[in-house]
């Protein structure tokens, strides 16, 4: 493979992904990875089962991949999968594996189909599988079923876009051949983020779907759209194949059969197909942590260092330090600050679309409720005429004037004014009224946060060991990867 020495990168960089996906997205260091984007049903989830030769991701219409689904697959004897979040429980059934995922989903997302960017950490262990980690994400879509946000294709966009915008990120671009590839969703952003095409690899699923008499030749012969990497086609099983239980063995098996018997593949048989892929991917992805390795130790070793004095002052943590105690509580009036500010300026997280709250409903105080106060008010025009007849009356008293007095003006209005004082008082107390809602809001917020932090520093204080040891592990390997290269 040309890669002699180099077989043990892929999984350190595993033990890394693992360490970071328990202290959570804050910590993000540019590991060397493989994203799969691609539009919905683009074939996605068949590529990666095909790898693994088992059925264990979650299917159906509409987006079945919520959160990204960090697939780890290491070379084994036995065949087995676990996850990070239940370490402890080894799953040989696949189909409890997809349960798991959909249930793991489920709870950071609410069953609502909304997505979340927290990673699912899927480590499957067989003997078919060559070391290769692939991260799944959801796929592109452009429109909202159910209670969805109305913004879920922007949200999915983001997401992809924090994955692959890393310049440490393959991007392995999903493109079904029987739609038109000029147009394909996975090509186009991968494109955005990677205009050279130096980091995409291009996969063609569903070539024995082409219309009659047309195939993807140019493309698969890197002629259409050259990528650096390369075109590799596959074709996965149908759906027809997956109703009827076809098993993934006889689908590589015709799958092969396919790229040998099709005349316009023929000549490049040997370069297309899922077991050339798997190859490909894990050759692409070994060489590139080693390319990446010298600029990740040099980061590694700089979070160490400042990880270190972390562990440090949380080793010497004591609950009734003072120090402490006050950049704890600062940190709450700060997110206090800000939370209330979110409440009264507005914001586009976690709209409320069942009632009005915070800077809308005094906005809707001051313009919608005053001036029906205000309407509301009783305004005799009769009356009026005859109050201001009579104080200019009374102020010339026996001599006529020419000109209304300036003090009949005011003694009218001041009057009038008086009249004003009921209503703003009115709408006065509904503001306060507000405000008081909303700073018992945030105040719920920061003492639940409060209390999260709480029992969260137990767990950093591990996750940061943890880190702390792969760092470790880290420099040392990436010092045999040097010299390996040279
Ligand atoms: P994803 O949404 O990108 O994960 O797409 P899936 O892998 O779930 O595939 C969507 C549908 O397309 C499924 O019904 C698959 O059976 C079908 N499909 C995927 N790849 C191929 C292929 O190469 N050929 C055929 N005929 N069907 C495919
Ligand atoms: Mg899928």
């Amino acid at each position: 493979m040309g890669n002699r020495g180099m077989e043990d990168l892929i999984p350190l960089i595993n033990k890394l992904q693992d360490a970071f996906s328990s202290i959570g997205q804050s910590c993000n260091l540019d590991l060397p990875q493989i994203a799969v984007v691609g539009g919905q049903s683009a074939g996605k989830s068949s590529v990666l089962e095909n790898f693994v030769g088992r059925d264990f991701l979650p299917r159906g219409s509409g987006i079945v991949t919520r959160r990204p689904l960090i697939l780890q697959l290491v070379n084994n004897q036995a065949e087995y999968a676990e996850f990070l979040h239940c370490k402890s429980r080894k799953f040989v059934d696949f189909e409890e594996v997809r349960q798991e995922i959909e249930a793991e989903t489920d709870r950071l997302t609410g069953s609502n189909k909304g997505i979340s960017a927290v990673p699912i950490n899927l480590r499957v262990f067989s003997p078919n599988v060559l070391n290769l980690t692939l991260i799944d994400l959801p796929g592109m879509t452009k429109v909202a079923v159910g209670d969805q946000p109305v913004d879920i294709e922007q949200q999915i966009r983001e997401m992809l876009m924090q994955f692959i915008t890393k310049e440490s990120c393959l991007i392995l671009a999903v493109t079904p051949a029987n739609t038109d590839l000029a147009n394909s969703d996975a090509l186009k952003i991968a494109k955005e983020v990677d205009p050279q095409g130096l980091r995409t690899i291009g996969v063609i699923t569903k070539l024995d779907l082409m219309d009659e008499g047309t195939d993807a030749r140019d493309i698969l012969e890197n002629k259409l759209l050259p990528l650096r990497r390369g075109y590799i086609g596959v074709v996965n099983r149908s759906q027809k194949d997956i109703d009827g239980r076809k098993d993934i063995k006889a689908a590589l098996a015709a799958e092969r059969k396919f790229f040998l018997s099709h005349p316009g593949y023929r000549h490049l048989a040997e370069r297309m197909g899922t077991p050339h892929l798997q190859k490909t991917l894990n050759q692409q992805l070994t060489n590139h942590i080693r390319d990446t390795l010298p600029g990740l130790r040099s980061k590694l070793q700089s979070q160490m260092l400042s990880l270190e004095k972390e562990v440090e002052e949380y080793k010497n943590f004591r609950p009734d330090d003072p120090t402490r105690k006050t950049k704890a509580l600062l940190q709450m009036v700060q997110q206090f600050g800000v939370d209330f500010e979110k409440c009264i300026e507005g914001s586009g997280d976690q709209v409320d679309t069942a009632n009005l709250s915070g800077g809308a409903k005094i906005n809707r105080i001051f313009h919608e409720r005053f001036p029906f106060e205000l309407v509301k008010m009783e305004f005799d025009e009769k009356e009026l005429r005859k109050e201001i007849s009579y104080a200019i009356k009374n102020i010339h008293g026996v001599r006529t004037g020419l000109f209304t007095p300036d003090l009949a003006f005011e003694a009218i209005v001041k009057k009038q004014i008086v009249k004003l004082k009921e209503p703003c008082l009115k709408c006065i107390d509904m503001v306060i009224q507000e405000l008081v809602n909303v700073v018992r809001q945030c105040t719920n917020k920061v003492l639940h946060a409060a209390w999260l932090v709480w029992q969260g520093a137990n767990e950093v204080l591990h996750a940061a060991w943890l880190v702390w040891q792969g760092a470790n592990e880290g420099a040392a390997c990436s010092m045999v990867g040097l010299a390996g290269s040279q």
